[in-house]
């Protein structure tokens, strides 16, 4: 081969050859994943910011690869959404949060609530609140114990679908929190449409607050804007205690980042639960 100055296949570039057959290896590996529940939640707590009390966990899912680890959501969620999988996936989360809930409040944990995150598909696609109502049933979870997350894309698109969903999950108790906000629409007249209780502010604007003029602008005008429609206000991506207090100050409800801890597995909950009270 050395003497041929060129590749007659070479328009096959390895490169693209591996990343088409990469990715439908990907999508083959995740749906024997969905199958065998291949999957762990990992849980992440939010405290109030004036008194430091717990307040809620947040669950974020991770994928076990059986040749990679434990995979970032950040790498499927987009891949699972296109194929059609993400409504599987966030059904075993929805129930498996649930579970862990309970079980923990039955070990003597605060019964603070439990967040998951729900890609826009569930609300249109998919019977999402008579599969909340069941999964509840199932557990024993109450209602008012189950927070959902949803991006603002997901209300700026929706329609009559979206809407019954909110309502019909509002009317059984359970609470909406918006993800990452403030980085999606300029419009927020979908506040007024929808049943929603929390904003979740961007760890984007967070990173950089006590440095940032801006950004100090940006929180203050979301925290006062939440209070008027008497929405809880959570910050994402807290990671210094100079952030926590500028936060305090600002008068923002509640935060959540590694400062106060990153996302655990689920068996480590309740030890980090007590060291944390008992601090
Ligand atoms: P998100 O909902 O905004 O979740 C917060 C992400 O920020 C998590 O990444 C978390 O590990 C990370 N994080 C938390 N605190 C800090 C901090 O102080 N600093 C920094 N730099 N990062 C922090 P993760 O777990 O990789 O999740 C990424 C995204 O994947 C989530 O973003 C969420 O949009 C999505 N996701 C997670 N779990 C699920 C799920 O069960 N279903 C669906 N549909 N999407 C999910
Ligand atoms: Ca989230
Ligand atoms: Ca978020
Ligand atoms: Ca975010």
């Amino acid at each position: 081969a050395k003497e041929h100055g060129h590749q007659p296949f070479q328009f096959y570039t390895p490169a693209l050859e591996s990343r088409a057959s990469r990715m439908l290896n990907q999508e083959q590996l995740l749906r024997q994943s969905i199958a065998h529940g291949g999957f762990e939640l990992h849980y992440q707590p939010q405290v109030r910011c004036d008194t430091g009390a717990l307040s809620g966990f947040e669950a974020l899912v991770r994928w076990r690869h059986p040749q990679r680890g434990l995979v970032s959501p950040e790498e499927f969620v987009a891949l699972a959404e296109a194929r059609g999988l993400i409504t599987a996936i966030d059904r075993w989360v929805l129930r498996r949060a649930c579970r862990e809930a309970c079980g923990w409040y039955a070990q003597g944990m605060p019964r603070v609530p439990v967040a998951v995150n729900m890609s826009a598909q569930e609300f249109r696609h998919s019977d999402l609140a008579s599969d909340v109502a069941a999964v509840l049933a199932e557990t024993g979870l109450p209602a008012q114990l189950l927070h959902i997350e949803l991006t603002e894309s997901t209300l700026m698109h929706s329609d009559a679908q979206v809407q019954r969903t909110l309502h019909a999950l509002q009317q059984q108790g359970v609470e909406m929190a918006i993800d990452d906000f403030g980085t999606g629409y300029s419009s927020l007249a979908y506040l007024k449409r929808h049943p929603i209780h929390q904003l979740k502010i961007d760890r984007s604007f967070i990173t950089d607050l006590t440095e940032n003029d801006d950004d100090t602008a940006i929180v203050t005008a979301i925290v006062q804007m939440a209070k008027s429609l008497r929405l809880r206000t959570v910050a994402e991506g807290v990671e210094s205690a100079a952030q926590l207090a500028a936060l305090r100050a600002l008068g923002c409800d509640m935060a959540q980042g590694y400062h106060i801890a990153p996302p655990m597995p689920a068996d480590q909950v309740l030890q980090w639960q007590q060291d944390y009270c008992h601090k």
